[in-house]
């Protein structure tokens, strides 16, 4: 039976490799059979012919480095590494105050103005792992109300659907901002009556002025009536891009001045930057503190899960939840994950496909998923470096 005995040698080889990567390069034989018995039962009879042979293999197992072992492995049975992502995820910190809410609610939130790079793998994976760790829900949402600077462009809402799919981590809820801009007026409506927004129609430098001196500005007391009057005035569009500013009331003594009374809306020329999707229908759009933080809690997000950078963000928001009687998720701040020699930067990419520098969104040069995808690292190499970091 050469054929079988071939077969049977393959098994132990595979569980012994298993065995050997999960600890550090060394394999046990008494494990080994454990498994290759609760696999093949049929074998248990024969356990003493067995051992030698399993001792046999684990010997020359043993003999390869890790790194052989890892590539041995991912090359033949990759479908085993799948269970080992599992075990990975469950090395994850827990996430705070999970037990505060019913079920644990992550988003994923690009701006579809480019492909994703690696820069942005760390807060998918970590909010796609954290969401199933806790059974919860993982939602993708394009942030895409910058019309004007960080004009969104078609192509890319299905490059980022399809990046998520390849690294596995496909949402389960998707939702488009252009399509929420009812909301956002309609939560800019109710902030300005009740006296906690303003509309500012002082010329920026003006504006500048006053809250670098912790001053307000005229605008900033005048009734909720003339607000609304102004509010209504800017959306009929007898402001131009620039002459109004819906303005979130905060702090004015707050030591950081990007806090103070910091930009929920704003005027943009809807004929002369058209938005791909919704076209010239908008010509006020919300900005990023505004939108995402109303969103955050309209949809249920209960951890929000991203870089450092945005901690200023959540100190802006925090007064628009408290105006709204609304509980901050809890929020979750990494640091920026470097890669040496990986041209991160978005516009760097997006110039650089312009001038032709790079032939398309996969050139190996870049960072992009599209580019990795293309130069062969798989989707679990970048799932594990993530959560390994
Ligand atoms: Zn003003």
């Amino acid at each position: 039976m050469p054929e079988e005995n071939a077969e049977l040698a393959e098994l132990i080889r595979k569980i012994a490799l298993i065995n050997a990567v999960k600890h550090e390069g060394k394999a046990q034989p008494a494990p080994v059979i454990g498994k290759l018995l609760a696999e093949k039962p049929e074998l248990k009879p024969k356990v003493k012919e067995i051992a030698s042979l399993v001792s046999k293999i684990v010997r020359e197992i043993n003999s390869f480095s890790l790194t052989e072992q890892k590539r041995i492995v991912e090359e033949k049975w990759p479908e085993t590494l799948v269970k080992e992502k599992v075990e990975e995820v469950r090395r994850l910190p827990p996430l705070p105050n999970v037990e505060k809410y019913a079920r644990v609610v992550t988003r994923f939130s690009p701006n579809p103005d480019c492909v994703l790079h690696l820069g942005s793998a760390r807060a998918i994976v970590l909010c796609y792992e954290y969401a199933h760790m806790y059974h919860g829900k993982f939602i993708l949402r394009f942030e895409d109300t910058d019309p004007k600077l960080k004009r969104p462009v078609l192509e890319f809402y299905n490059r980022i659907r399809e990046d998520l799919a390849w690294l596995g981590c496909k949402p389960d809820e998707e939702y488009i901002q252009s399509d929420r801009t009812p909301i956002y007026y309609e939560y800019a409506e109710k902030l300005l009556k009740n006296g906690k927004a303003y509309v500012c129609t002082c010329p920026p430098e003006r504006f500048r002025e006053k809250i670098s001196a912790k001053k307000p500005c005229e605008c900033r007391s005048l009734p909720p009536e003339e607000q609304l009057e102004r509010w209504k005035r800017m959306l009929e569009g007898q402001y131009k891009e620039g002459e109004a500013v819906v303005r979130i009331k905060t702090d004015l003594n707050h030591p950081n001045p990007a806090v103070r009374d910091w930009p929920a809306l704003r005027i943009i020329d809807a004929e002369k930057h058209p938005h791909p999707r919704v076209g010239s229908k908008y010509n006020v759009w919300p900005l990023y503190n505004f939108a995402c933080g109303l969103d955050d809690h309209l949809m249920g997000v209960t951890h929000i899960i991203r870089g450092k950078e945005h901690y200023t963000n959540m100190v802006r928001q925090k007064y628009m939840y408290e105006y709204l009687g609304w509980q901050y998720p809890e929020a979750i701040h990494y640091g920026r994950l470097k890669i040496v020699g990986a041209s991160l930067s978005k516009s760097k990419i997006v110039q650089g496909i312009r001038e032709g520098i790079y032939k398309d969104w996969d050139d190996p040069r870049l960072a992009t998923f599209a580019a990795l995808r293309r130069r062969g690292i798989t989707p679990e190499a970048i799932r594990k470096l993530i959560i390994d970091v």
